[in-house]
C-alpha cells in the first residue's frame, strides 16, 4: 500500500520511530515533514538518534497562529498527496499538523489512520483536545493506545474501525532504554545524582500562554526543594522572556536549566529522577513506563490509568500540591503494562496490511 505519513512536531517524530522503518518493510512509505518543529533541537536530533527515515518533502509552515499554520499545512498537503497519490494517510497525536493531515486527507478522499485516537482530556479549552475530537472523527483507522481510548471513541459513536494496538511511544522508550543508559552522560553533565533530583517540562499553552498563569508556574519551581534539571521548551523561553521571568529562574539556586534535550538524554534524566515534574501528555506516560512517579502540572489528564494507579498525581499550578506530591513516597503498587508491552508498531503494520478501505 501506499502510505504518506505526516509529522511535525517533537512527539511525532519520537512515534515514528516505532512505525516508519516498520511500515516500509511491508509497504512504499512516505514521510512528510510539516515544519511545525523545525530547530535542530526539536526536530533533528530525533531523526538522527532515533534512526526515523530522513522526511520525504518538507513543507516548511514556520511561526504562526495555530490557524495560520493549519491553513499553510494543508495547502501545502493537498500538492503534496495529489502528488504522492497515497492509499492511505497516518497522522499521530493532537497536534496542528495532525489536524491539518487530517482535513487533506479527508478532503482529498483519502482514508484516513489515526495514531493515539480516542485520547480525551475533556477539556476543550485543550487546543490539543480540539485536534483529537476532530481528526478522529475524519478517521477510517483508530489505532488505540489503551482501553480508555477505545471506549471514548465508543461512546462518542466514532465513524471508523476501532483497534486496540498499544502506545508507540512505549515501543520507543522500551527499543532505546539501554542504548540511552550506554551512550548518555547526561547525569554528570547536569550535576546530578541518580534518585536525588527532579525533572521538570513544561510547554502547554495553558501553562505558559498566559503571564499569571507563567508567573505561577515560576513561583512553583523556585519552591522545589531538590535539585531540578528544566530543559526550557521554545515557547516557553519565548514566553518567559516576554515576562521578563527569565533572569528569576536563572537565580533560583537548585534548577539547572537547559535547552530543549535530545531523546536519550531525556530518557536517562527521566529514568533516574525522583520525580517528574511535567504538563507534557508524553513524559507523563514515559514516567509510569519508567516507574518514575509523576506530578502533572494540569488538571486533567488523557492518561487517567497513570493517575488511578497512584504513579501519577495532577496539580495543576498549586505550588503547594506539587510540593506535597514531591513528598508522597513511591507508590508500592505493581505497574501493570498498560500500554503494549513494545509491540504497538507491530500491531499497526498489521492492521494496516489487512485494511480493505471501505469507500
Ligand atoms: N523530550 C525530549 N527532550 C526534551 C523534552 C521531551 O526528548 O527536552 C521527549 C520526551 O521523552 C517525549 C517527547 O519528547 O518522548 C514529548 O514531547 P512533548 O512533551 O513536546 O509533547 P507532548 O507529549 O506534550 O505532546
Amino acid at each position: 500500500m501506499r502510505i504518506v505519513t505526516i509529522v511535525g512536531n517533537r512527539p511525532q517524530f519520537v512515534k515514528a520511530a516505532a512505525v516508519s522503518r516498520r511500515l516500509r518493510e511491508r509497504h512504499d512509505e512516505r514521510l512528510i515533514h510539516t515544519g511545525q518543529h523545525y530547530d535542530d533541537e526539536l526536530s533533528r536530533i530525533f531523526f538522527e538518534e532515533l534512526a526515523v527515515p530522513d522526511p520525504d518533502c518538507e513543507l516548511g509552515v514556520g511561526a504562526g497562529s495555530p490557524t495560520e499554520q493549519t491553513a499553510r499545512i494543508i495547502a501545502g498537503l493537498e500538492r503534496e498527496l495529489r502528488r504522492f497519490e497515497p492509499e492511505l494517510v497516518l497522522v499521530y497525536g493532537d497536534t496542528t499538523s495532525t489536524l491539518a493531515g487530517a482535513i487533506a486527507a479527508a478532503q482529498a478522499r483519502i482514508p484516513l489512520a489515526h495514531v493515539e485516537a480516542g485520547m480525551r482530556s475533556f477539556d476543550r479549552a485543550m487546543p490539543e483536545e480540539l485536534n483529537r475530537v476532530l481528526t478522529d472523527h475524519a478517521s477510517d483507522l483508530l489505532l488505540c493506545s489503551t482501553e480508555t481510548a477505545v471506549r471514548n471513541l465508543e461512546r462518542e459513536a466514532a465513524a471508523g474501525e476501532i483497534h486496540l494496538v498499544g502506545d508507540v511511544m512505549a515501543d520507543v522508550s522500551l527499543a532505546f532504554a539501554r542504548v540511552a543508559e550506554e551512550r548518555s552522560r547526561a547525569l554528570e553533565a547536569h550535576g546530578v545524582t541518580r534518585g536525588e533530583y527532579v525533572l521538570v517540562t513544561a510547554h502547554r499553552a495553558g501553562n505558559v500562554d498566559h503571564p499569571a498563569r507563567l508567573a505561577r508556574l515560576v513561583e512553583l519551581l523556585e519552591a522545589l526543594p531538590l535539585p531540578a534539571v528544566f530543559p526550557v521548551h521554545p515557547r516557553t523561553r519565548a514566553r518567559l522572556e516576554a515576562a521578563a521571568l527569565m533572569p528569576r529562574l536563572e537565580a533560583a539556586p537548585r534548577l539547572r536549566l537547559t535547552r530543549p534535550l535530545g531523546y536519550l538524554d531525556f530518557l536517562t534524566l527521566a529514568r533516574h529522577a525522583r520525580a517528574i515534574l511535567t504538563d507534557s501528555g508524553g513524559v507523563q506516560k514515559e514516567a509510569y513506563l519508567l516507574g518514575v512517579p509523576c506530578v502533572t502540572l494540569r488538571d486533567t489528564t488523557e492518561w487517567v490509568e497513570t493517575v488511578e494507579l497512584g504513579w501519577n498525581v495532577l496539580v495543576d499550578l498549586d505550588r503547594d500540591a506539587a510540593l506535597r506530591a514531591l513528598e508522597r513516597p513511591r507508590p508500592s503498587g505493581k505497574r501493570p503494562e498498560l500500554y503494549g508491552g513494545g509491540r504497538a508498531g507491530e500491531r499497526i503494520s498489521d492492521v494496516l496490511a489487512s485494511y480493505t478501505p471501505r469507500r
